[in-house]
C-alpha cells in the first residue's frame, strides 16, 4: 500500500489520558481513535494488527475443530432470566429496550445464546461434541475503562464455546484449547505464562488464564522458580507448613490489658512482640449471615480462597456497625477464643505453640492461646495470600516468584451451569436425557495487540513482533521529487509485493526525518531507505526497527534477496 492514499494519523503527543505506553502508542500511532469512554474507533493501521491476530486464532481455532459463526450482540433478556444472570450481572450488562418496550442486552459474553443454539438442534450424543467459536464485539461497562483498548467498554474478542456428552470429552477439548492457546500467543510473539486461574465454585484445575508478561499489568502472578507451577496470585496455593517445634502454651489463655490497641502493630508493640506472635481475626459478611477468618499477624487473608471454600456468591469484609450488632463484641478487640461464628483458621495459625487474640472486650486481648487446644474451628485451610519467597506448593525445593501480567486469554470448564439452567438436554447412548457439558474460551483480541506493544516498544514507538506487524517491510524513499529515487522506490515495492512481502510505500512529499519518525512510531519491523547517494553507489539501506542495526544490500542486484532477509526479521 501506498503511504499517501492510507490514513495514518500520526501524532506527535500522547493523549493526556493515557497512563500505558500502549494506549499511548496505539494513538500516536494512529491506529485507534477515542469515540466516548471505553469506545474506540479503529482505524486503517489498526486494523491491520487485529486481522492478523485473528487470522492467527481463526487458524489455531480451525486446527482442533472449531467452526466460526457469528452470533448477535443485542440478546433478549428472557434468555439471561432464564440462566439466572439477569439479575446478578449487575451494572457490567448494558440493558437496553426497543419500540415494543422489550428489554435487550448488548451482549458481553455469549453462553446464554449458544446454549440457546444447541439446546433446539442437538438431541443425541451422536451431534456430540461441538466446539463453536466467534470473532465478535462485546459491551461490558466496566466501572474504570482505562488502557485504551486493554480494558475498553466495546471490544473485540473470540469467544469459543464447546458442547459434550461426558468429562473426558471435556477435558480433552480443555487440552486442545490448551495448545491452541498456547500456539497462538506464541504465533503472536508474546511472552507469556498459562496460570492456574480462580474458577469459582466449579472448583479444580478448570480454569487456566494466559498472561503476557508485562510491568504494567493489572494481575499479579505467582510462579515457581523450579516447575511449571504457575498460579494467578489470587488463586495461588501453599501448602500446610511442617508441624511447628515451638513450645505450646501451657496454660489457659490470660486476659492482659491492652487499652485503645487494636491494630495488630499497636498489639504487638505494646506486648514486645511481633505481629507474627499474633492472630488477626476477620470478620466476613455473605448471603448466609457472618464467618470469621484467622490468619497470622504478619499475613494476609485472601477472601477469594475463603469464598471458594465455602461456595457462596459474594463475601465482603463486614463492616464495624454489622459485626458489633450481631457478635456484640467491639471491634478491634475481637478474637477467635468462644466466638461463635464459623471460624475458618489459616494452617499457620493451626501450628503455632501459642499466640495472642482479641479478648472478645474492650481493650483486652489474652495471650497464651493455643490455636488447636483454645480455638474451635469449622475448618483449617489454605487462607493467606502468597508472598515472594513462599514455597512452592507442588514441589519440594521451589519457590515463588511474583510478576505482573495482562490477561490475554482465559479458559474454563462450565460443567452444566448454563445447559442445566437453560435444557440444553441430549440423549445419551442409553436413551437417558442428560445435560450438556460445556467450556467456554475467550481472548481478547485488541488486548492482546496492546499487550504486544506493552512487550515491544522503546522510545520511539513500537517495535512490532513481525507476524502482527501491520506491514513487513516500510519503503522509504529519501526524495520522492528524484525520479530515479521515485522509480526505484517503486520498483523495490512491486518486486516486494510480488513475492508476497506486506510491504508500504512511504510516496508521501515529505521530508526524511518525518517519514523515518512515523516509520519508527508505527513500528513496521524493516526499514528499505534508498536516496539519490544510494542509488550513486548501486546500494540501498536495510534497517531492522527492533535492533537498530543497518546494512547495505547491492542495488538492484541484491533485490531478490530481501523477502528471505525480511522473513528472517
Ligand atoms: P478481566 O478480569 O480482565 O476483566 P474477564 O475475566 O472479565 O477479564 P473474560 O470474561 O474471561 O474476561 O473474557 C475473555 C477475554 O476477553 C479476557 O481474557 C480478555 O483478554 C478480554 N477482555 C475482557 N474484558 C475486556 C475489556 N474490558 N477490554 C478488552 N478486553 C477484555
Ligand atoms: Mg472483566
Amino acid at each position: 500500500m501506498r503511504y499517501s492514499q492510507l490514513f495514518i494519523p500520526t501524532l506527535k503527543q500522547s493523549p493526556a489520558d493515557a497512563e500505558v505506553a500502549s494506549h499511548q502508542l496505539m494513538v500516536r500511532a494512529g491506529m485507534i481513535r477515542q469515540l466516548a469512554s471505553g469506545i474506540y474507533s479503529i482505524l486503517p493501521l489498526g486494523l491491520r494488527v487485529l486481522r492478523k491476530v485473528e487470522q492467527i486464532i481463526r487458524e489455531e481455532m480451525n486446527a482442533i475443530g472449531g467452526q466460526e459463526v457469528f452470533l448477535p450482540s443485542i440478546q433478549p433478556a428472557e434468555l439471561w432470566q432464564e440462566s439466572g444472570r439477569w439479575g446478578f450481572y449487575g451494572k457490567e450488562l448494558l440493558r437496553i429496550r426497543d419500540r415494543h418496550d422489550r428489554e435487550f442486552c448488548y451482549g458481553p459474553t455469549h453462553e446464554e445464546v449458544i446454549t440457546d443454539i444447541v439446546r433446539r438442534d442437538v438431541k443425541s450424543y451422536k451431534q456430540l461434541p461441538l466446539l463453536m467459536y466467534q470473532i465478535q464485539t462485546k459491551f461490558r461497562d466496566e466501572v474504570r475503562p482505562r488502557f485504551g483498548v486493554m480494558r475498553g467498554r466495546e471490544f473485540m474478542m473470540k469467544d469459543a464455546y464447546s458442547f459434550h456428552a461426558d468429562e473426558a470429552s471435556t477435558q480433552k477439548t480443555y487440552e486442545d484449547m490448551k495448545r491452541a492457546y498456547s500456539n497462538i500467543f506464541t504465533r503472536c510473539g508474546l511472552d507469556f505464562k498459562m496460570v492456574e486461574a480462580d474458577s469459582g465454585t466449579i472448583g479444580g484445575n478448570f480454569s487456566h488464564e494466559f498472561m503476557v508478561l508485562a510491568d504494567s499489568g493489572e494481575d499479579a502472578i505467582g510462579f515457581c522458580d523450579a516447575c511449571d507451577y504457575a498460579s494467578n496470585l489470587e488463586k495461588a496455593a501453599l501448602a500446610p507448613p511442617a508441624a511447628t517445634t515451638e513450645p505450646a502454651s501451657d496454660g489457659a489463655p490470660v486476659e492482659t490489658a491492652t487499652p485503645g490497641k487494636k491494630t495488630v502493630e499497636d498489639v504487638a508493640g505494646f506486648l514486645n512482640l511481633t505481629p507474627r506472635d499474633i492472630v488477626k481475626t476477620l470478620v466476613f459478611e455473605h448471603e448466609d449471615g457472618l464467618v470469621a477468618g484467622l490468619v497470622r499477624g504478619d499475613r494476609q487473608l485472601n477472601a477469594l480462597k475463603l469464598k471458594n471454600h465455602l461456595g457462596c456468591n459474594w463475601l465482603v469484609p463486614a463492616d464495624e456497625k454489622t459485626i458489633a450488632e450481631k457478635t456484640g463484641k467491639p471491634v478491634g478487640f475481637l478474637g477467635p477464643v468462644e466466638l461463635e461464628l464459623d471460624i475458618y483458621m489459616d494452617h499457620e495459625v493451626a501450628v503455632m505453640g501459642h499466640c495472642v487474640t482479641g479478648a472478645n472486650k474492650p481493650d483486652a486481648h489474652l495471650t497464651g492461646v493455643h490455636p488447636s487446644r483454645d480455638i474451635k474451628t469449622t475448618a483449617t485451610l489454605d487462607l493467606r495470600e502468597v508472598i515472594e519467597g513462599d514455597p512452592c506448593p507442588r514441589c519440594a525445593n521451589g519457590r515463588y516468584q511474583i510478576k505482573r501480567g495482562i490477561e490475554v486469554g482465559h479458559i474454563f470448564i462450565l460443567g452444566t451451569k448454563y445447559s442445566a439452567a437453560l435444557k440444553a438436554h441430549f440423549l445419551d447412548t442409553n436413551g437417558k436425557e442428560q445435560p450438556c457439558v460445556m467450556g467456554c474460551y475467550g481472548i481478547g483480541v485488541g488486548r492482546t495487540a496492546a499487550a504486544a506493544i506493552e512487550q515491544n516498544h522503546d522510545g520511539n514507538g513500537i517495535v512490532w513482533p513481525m507476524p502482527i506487524a501491520p506491514f513487513q517491510a516500510t519503503v522509504i524513499p529519501v526524495n520522492v521529487q528524484v525520479d530515479e529515487v521515485r522509480q526505484a522506490a517503486e520498483k523495490i515495492y512491486q518486486s516486494l509485493q510480488a513475492s508476497g512481502v506486506e510491504a508500504l510505500l512511504d510516496d508521501r512529499n515529505d521530508r526524511l526525518g518525518v517519514k523515518l519518525k512515523d516509520a519508527e512510531l508505527t513500528g513496521i519491523p524493516c526499514q528499505i531507505i534508498l536516496g539519490p547517494k544510494n542509488l550513486e553507489a548501486g546500494t540501498l539501506e536495510f534497517k531492522i526497527r527492533k535492533t537498530g542495526e543497518s546494512k547495505e544490500i547491492p542495488f538492484p542486484d541484491g533485490l531478490a534477496s530481501l523477502p528471505d532477509l525480511i522473513k528472517s526479521c
